[in-house]
Order: structure tokens, then C-alpha cells, then sequence
């Protein structure tokens, strides 16, 4: 266990954690914060014990995600609101799959909220907070020199292989995956990781069996307090702990 590195200074202060190095150049410690954005940070609340849930749910996730051989950035979750994670240089692009329609798929498409999707959907964002995130399409990217090719078609496999992973990992919990966007980097040695976090912040869940929001559009669409949602995906996510999935 890692855990003895110390914390460095602030590199990156996001809007729902913020990135220290540390007195090892290869490894960052990621710091969740007890607050909730919404409308690209347009709304913005403290909410206590925000923090230390999606630690538990991200860290659960990344740590048997990465049992199955899936390349992570994650290396161990510290303490209750603490991860230390390996260097990424980071691709600037969200990856979002598709399941079922919600969010913005629904008002741009204007279909029936949680229809299901066959085949599943990629979506590629340009992450910047002064533009808000738009769409790309693939020569978008390549031409604006974002990413080559080969590499779009790296991120899709592995978004794939995690959308696989996480939706059996999900249903063991009685929880089903209707969308999600995942964040790649490179490590120093040129490996493609899977980095940012894996928690109801970044995913749209629904209980499998009444559809019930377990994810941040309670937040978002001002449904009732969002620690009760995020402590019962944990309970979930917890008591279906056992078995390793592979990819
Ligand atoms: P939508 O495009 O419908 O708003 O979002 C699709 C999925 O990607 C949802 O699960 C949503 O939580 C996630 N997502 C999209 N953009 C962002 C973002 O900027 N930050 C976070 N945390 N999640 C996002």
C-alpha cells in the first residue's frame, strides 16, 4: 500500500475534486470534494459526506474494474476522501456510451426518456468548460489534432469492454446502466488508462426494478437530497462484492 506519499501542491482544481502531486512524480493524489455541480458548474451546492461516497463507490469500482487486467489509473483510495492515482497526461475528450436515451440525448433527439439503444451509442465531447463541452465527430478530432484515428478507435474498445463490465456489475447490484462518460490519459510510458472516477457523478443509474434515479439527475432535477441515492448505490455495490468479472 502506498499509502505514506505526501500531499504536493494543487495542480488541478476541478469542480467535484481537485488533483495534488505528490513526493513521488508518478503518482497524484485526488482529493473528492463534498460538492455537487450541475449545468457546467452553473449550479454548484456543498453537500456534506458527498466526498467520501464517491471515493468508496469510485475506488470499489476502479479496484475490481483493474482485477479483470482493465488498464486504471488507480492505484488506492487513502483515507475517506482521498485516492492516489498514477500520472495521466490526459486526453481531452469525454467518451459517453449510451445504453438508453436520457439527459441530452432525450432534448436533442426529442425521444422517449429510457428507450433502449441497440447498438449502444459513443459520443465524443471536447472537454472545455469555456466552450461547454461540445460534440465531436471523429475528423473533428483528428483534424484539430485532438487525438489520431487509431486512438478514437482504442477509446471506443475500451469504452465498450467497460460499458460490459459495468452494466453486469450493476445488474448484480440490481441497478441498470443507462449512461455514462468515461476520461483516458496516457501514463509516461505511452499506456492508455482509464482515469477520472467511476461514481453516480458521471453515470445515469436506475433501480432495475421501479427506474427510481440513483445518480446525480436527483441533484440536477432538485429530486430530494442526493447522500441518501449515493449511500444506498455503496450498500448496493458492497453487498454484491464477492465475485471478479472479467472483461
Ligand atoms: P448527457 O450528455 O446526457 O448530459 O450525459 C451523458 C452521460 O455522461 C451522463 O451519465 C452524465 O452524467 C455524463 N456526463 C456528460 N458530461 C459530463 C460532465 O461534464 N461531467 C460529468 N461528471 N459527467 C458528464
Amino acid at each position: 500500500m502506498k499509502q505514506d506519499v505526501k500531499q504536493g501542491v494543487l495542480l488541478y482544481a476541478g469542480k467535484a475534486k481537485q488533483v495534488f502531486s505528490t513526493d513521488d512524480p508518478e503518482l497524484l493524489w485526488v482529493y473528492y470534494l463534498d460538492q455537487a455541480t450541475a449545468l457546467n458548474g452553473k449550479k454548484k451546492v456543498a453537500i456534506d459526506g458527498k466526498g467520501t461516497l464517491n471515493l468508496h463507490i469510485s475506488g470499489l469500482l476502479f479496484k475490481e474494474l483493474a482485477a479483470t487486467g482493465f488498464p486504471t489509473h488507480f492505484v488506492t483510495d487513502m483515507d475517506n476522501q482521498n485516492m492516489l492515482v498514477r500520472r495521466a497526461k490526459m486526453i481531452p475528450l469525454e467518451v459517453v456510451v449510451r445504453n438508453r436515451a436520457s439527459g441530452h440525448f432525450v432534448s436533442r433527439f426529442n425521444v422517449t426518456p429510457l428507450r433502449v439503444l441497440d447498438p449502444a451509442i459513443h459520443e465524443f465531447y471536447y472537454k472545455s468548460d469555456a466552450l461547454d463541452d461540445p460534440f465531436m465527430n471523429d475528423e473533428q478530432i483528428v483534424a484539430l489534432g485532438i487525438a489520431p484515428r487509431a486512438t478514437l478507435d482504442t477509446l471506443r474498445t475500451m469504452a465498450d469492454q467497460v460499458n460490459t463490465w459495468l452494466t453486469a456489475r450493476w445488474a448484480r447490484a440490481g441497478i441498470e446502466l443507462v449512461d455514462f462518460k468515461l476520461e483516458f490519459g496516457r501514463l509516461a510510458d505511452g499506456t492508455l488508462v482509464l482515469a477520472d472516477e467511476l461514481s453516480p457523478d458521471n453515470m445515469r443509474l436506475i433501480d432495475a426494478q421501479t427506474h427510481a434515479s440513483l445518480d446525480k439527475d436527483v441533484f440536477r432535477q432538485d429530486e430530494g437530497p442526493l447522500v441518501p441515492v449515493y449511500a444506498e448505490v455503496l450498500r448496493r455495490l458492497q453487498a454484491t462484492q464477492q465475485e471478479v468479472h472479467h472483461v
